[in-house]
């Protein structure tokens, strides 16, 4: 009796409660997010949805609520579809966050083509870190010799720029076909959203019971092992058919990656959360799809339960700082 008192008594005081413990520590990183904001710029024509709106003031407030003493953490905006090459509201973001003293960087998406070397470097200079590609095109076979020709122009572009990453959203066989010509590309790659890997419940049935050699997974770890890419873990409910947070069939792959790339994963929370466009369609267009609703801490502390908290350490702390440096 009188041990229990101590114990509860000492973890109201000095000792982190169990929420704390879960939270994410100093120095960590959310590495995905997105800022949805159409008062500071306009969403592209040709956009698959419009998003409800995501301003950054919301974006800093859930990052607070994500520590203990409402502190941020380090950030990294990720350039979002609706507003396709135009990277301009989330430059005006990176700004405001460098003029409130918040770590933040960006992952633009951008036609190569037209934008300057001159334009790149401004954007260094703002903390973009490198660019996205996203070949995760639904239900569409991508198109292979596009996505490495893209790959190779893009690397080709930014590999003069100090610590410039392509990140990279495709379905995870594709890992198989790349793993050759990524060991060439003279930068890293981010493999979003698990690296494409999904759960047994979004296997096909041949598939099911092989969730961790399921095709492009040892090419995954191998890359990862050699330094050429870092895995993030983001985006569950992308590989996911289990009810929201739980994921129970994405924990073999989590725990496989935390036992053979520990210093090769970081985390992002994907905040705020878009749909996954199942039932998009010309007149959704016109309607603010709404965004999912997602427990991020109950998603930290399942996963510092899988992984452990040395590996958790590394995913949150060491392996982004690492990775993205001013
Ligand atoms: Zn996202």
């Amino acid at each position: 009796m009188s041990s229990q008192i101590i114990s509860s008594h000492s973890s109201d005081s000095n000792a982190p409660s169990d929420l704390t413990r879960f939270l994410l520590p100093r120095e960590a990183f959310d590495t995905h997010v997105h800022v949805f904001d159409p008062a500071l710029g306009q969403y592209d024509a040709k956009r698959a949805y419009t998003p409800e709106d995501a301003p950054l003031k919301t974006l800093i407030a859930f990052n607070q609520s994500l520590s203990a003493e409402a502190r941020n953490s380090k950030l990294v905006l990720v350039q979002p579809s609706p507003y396709k090459t135009d990277c301009s509201v989330m430059m005006q973001c990176l700004q405001t966050l460098k003029d409130r003293d918040i770590n933040a960087f960006g992952i633009a998406v951008l036609d190569l083509d037209n934008t300057t070397d001159a334009q790149l470097k401004e954007m260094h200079a703002l903390g973009v870190r490198g660019i996205r590609l996203n070949f995760q095109a639904d239900g569409k076979k991508v198109n292979t010799d596009k996505l490495v020709a893209a790959l190779v122009r893009t690397a080709d572009r930014i590999q003069y720029l100090p610590g410039w990453v392509i990140q990279l959203f495709i379905p995870g066989q594709l890992w198989d076909y790349l793993h050759d010509k990524i060991l060439e590309l003279p930068v890293r790659i981010i493999a979003d959203h698990l690296g494409g890997m999904r759960g047994s419940t979004k296997l096909p049935s041949e598939l099911k019971s092989m969730s961790t050699s399921q095709p492009g997974f040892e090419s995954l770890l191998s890359l990862a092992k050699q330094s050429r890419v870092y895995v993030k873990i983001s985006g569950l409910y992308r590989m996911s058919n289990c009810p929201a947070s739980t994921f129970d069939d994405l924990q073999p792959i989590i725990q496989t990656f935390a036992q053979e790339i520990p210093d090769h994963i970081i985390w992002g929370s994907d905040w705020p959360h878009t749909g996954d466009g199942h039932n998009r369609t010309e007149n959704t267009l016109k309607v603010k799809e709404p965004f999912r609703i997602i427990d991020n801490p109950a998603i930290l502390k399942m996963l510092q339960s899988w992984i452990g908290s040395d590996c958790y350490r590394k995913m949150l702390v060491d392996n982004p700082n690492r990775l993205y440096q001013k």
